[in-house]
């Protein structure tokens, strides 16, 4: 499984980190004990995931949709904006 999202400089994705309602900067990162600088949203890529066994799964997630958290549950929405769209349009047409 993969989804469509944003690996900020700090290694991890936009899912670990609180979005501003603007949409133009990464929130600060949830990921670390020592909060990172994130910086600009960048350009989204294909981050994949990996089932409990450790085996990568093909299909990717449509932006906006659901990825099932580390614990399983609750479930995390993928980055719905304009440029996961075109790229997961771009993938879907390949
Ligand atoms: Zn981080
Ligand atoms: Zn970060
Ligand atoms: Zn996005």
């Amino acid at each position: 499984m993969a989804y469509i999202g944003h690996r900020c400089n700090c290694g991890h994705s936009d899912l670990q980190h609180s979005q501003t309602g603007e949409g133009k900067t990464l929130g600060s990162c949830s990921a670390s004990f020592n909060p990172c600088n994130c910086g600009p949203i960048p350009e989204p890529e294909v981050i994949p995931t990996f089932n409990t066994k450790g085996k990568q799964v093909e299909r990717v997630i449509a932006p906006g949709g659901g990825l099932p958290s580390a614990s399983g549950n609750p479930v995390v929405k993928t980055c719905p904006c304009d440029a996961c769209t075109a790229l997961y349009e771009q993938l879907a047409s390949a």
